[in-house]
């Protein structure tokens, strides 16, 4: 039988809050399609596990960056329409497009495609990408036609078929800029050029979360959410936007990073913590030892990142090291047996009443985004 790690530390992932934020995403969407954004082994939550629920709770198909990704979906016998959009010249197209997976297609990517549809005789689908201000992959607005003209001819040999042309958002996160609205715009007319060439893309695909989340505020909420959104990270249950919650946005976080203290001790006044010394104790203080570091992706700049034991939260201070972080609990005397320290869980963030990741995003200078998707493969994946 396969190792399977102890699960004294653990990323518990609620399937149940992610089928919650996929029905809920789905309600705002419709009758637009939902693809599930699952790349990055579905932001740390564990791509097979998370493809399977959010498939069960109505997406209507799954986005991942690299083929390789998409590969393993199918390996796992996950047969729903699978989008890769982001290559190197060495990726296998090959081996995607025998396995079904449906090609994001910025420019280069259409020759090899192609080439690879003929060899293995078969139709591949693809979606062009035009880059309507991101400034990173999708074809220009110069590139367009030419892409759009080389697409045709492939349609016409029967080796692609364009069933989707997308976009990616540049500050969708904050509604009030305008790129947004010059972003679809563009978008727009990029369809127009395609369907002039006699393409037909039936699917066209621009919001993300923060994408999705806010269409109902635009004049045009349509025009946002087209034929399909590509949603991320809500469907974990984080908020895109740095002024709203995910009770705001009716969204569920999905993963819970967890442990148990595992060392209570008394300090007195004048005490260094963590390497550096950075921190010293101003008063007699209990320290409690939380066994999760920088290797399990807690990030070492998150020092004051939100720890919650025993029903009460608490500030990591010192540096954050590879393998353990300490947390202040403000008090002397709480080594004591009866305040039920050594062994109590540990929570650093998750649903509810425990801290946020975005709480720890906040403390490292990063996004909620990141602090999910770090946590490290030496942190076994619970679902429950
Ligand atoms: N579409 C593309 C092309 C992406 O790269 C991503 C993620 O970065 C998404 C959609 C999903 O974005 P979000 O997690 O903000 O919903």
């Amino acid at each position: 039988a396969a190792f399977a790690p102890p699960a004294e530390r653990s990323a518990v992932v609620d399937l149940a809050a992610v089928r919650h934020n996929v029905r809920r995403l789905r309600g705002l969407a419709a009758p637009a399609r939902l693809m599930a954004v699952v790349k990055a082994d579905a932001y740390g939550h564990g791509a097979v596990p998370v493809a399977r629920a959010v498939l069960e709770a109505g997406a209507d198909a799954l986005g991942v960056a690299h083929v390789g990704e998409a590969l393993e979906l199918r390996a796992a016998g996950i047969t729903a329409p699978v989008l890769a959009w982001l290559h190197t010249v060495d990726t296998d197209f090959r081996a995607a497009l025998a396995q079904d997976v449906e090609i994001g297609v910025s420019g280069w990517e259409l020759t090899p495609v192609a080439e690879a549809a003929r060899a293995l005789g078969v139709t591949a689908r693809v979606h062009l990408k035009i880059d309507t201000g991101l400034g990173r992959n999708g074809a220009t607005e110069q590139q367009w036609p030419r892409l759009v003209a080389a697409a045709a001819e492939a349609e016409a040999a029967g080796l692609v078929r364009v069933v989707g042309i997308f976009t990616h958002l540049a500050v969708a996160d904050d509604p009030a800029r305008p790129e947004t609205g010059e972003q679809l715009a563009r978008l727009r007319a990029a369809v127009d050029a395609a369907r002039a060439a006699g393409l037909r893309p039936a699917l066209r695909h621009a919001a993300n979360s923060p994408g999705l989340l806010s269409a109902a505020g635009r004049e045009r909420p349509d025009e946002m959410v087209l034929d399909m959104v590509r949603v991320g990270v809500s469907l974990y249950g984080l908020s895109p936007f740095p002024d709203r919650t995910p009770e705001d946005l009716d969204l569920v976080p999905a993963m819970t990073l967890r442990t148990t203290v595992n060392a209570v001790k008394e300090v007195p006044a004048g005490q260094g913590v963590s390497y550096g010394l950075n921190y010293v104790t101003d008063r007699p203080t209990t320290l409690a030892l939380v066994p999760l570091g920088y290797a399990d992706g807690v990030p070492r700049v998150g020092t004051g990142g939100p720890v919650r034991i025993n029903g009460r939260t608490y500030p990591e201070v010192g540096r954050v090291a590879m393998d353990q972080i300490v947390v202040d609990l403000g008090a002397p005397g709480l080594s004591a047996p009866e305040h039920g320290l050594l062994g109590a869980e540990a929570v650093l963030f998750g649903a509810g009443q425990n801290p946020s990741a975005t709480e720890w995003a906040d403390a490292a200078g990063t996004i909620n985004y990141e602090i999910v998707t770090r946590v490290s493969p030496r942190v076994p994946r619970l679902y429950v």
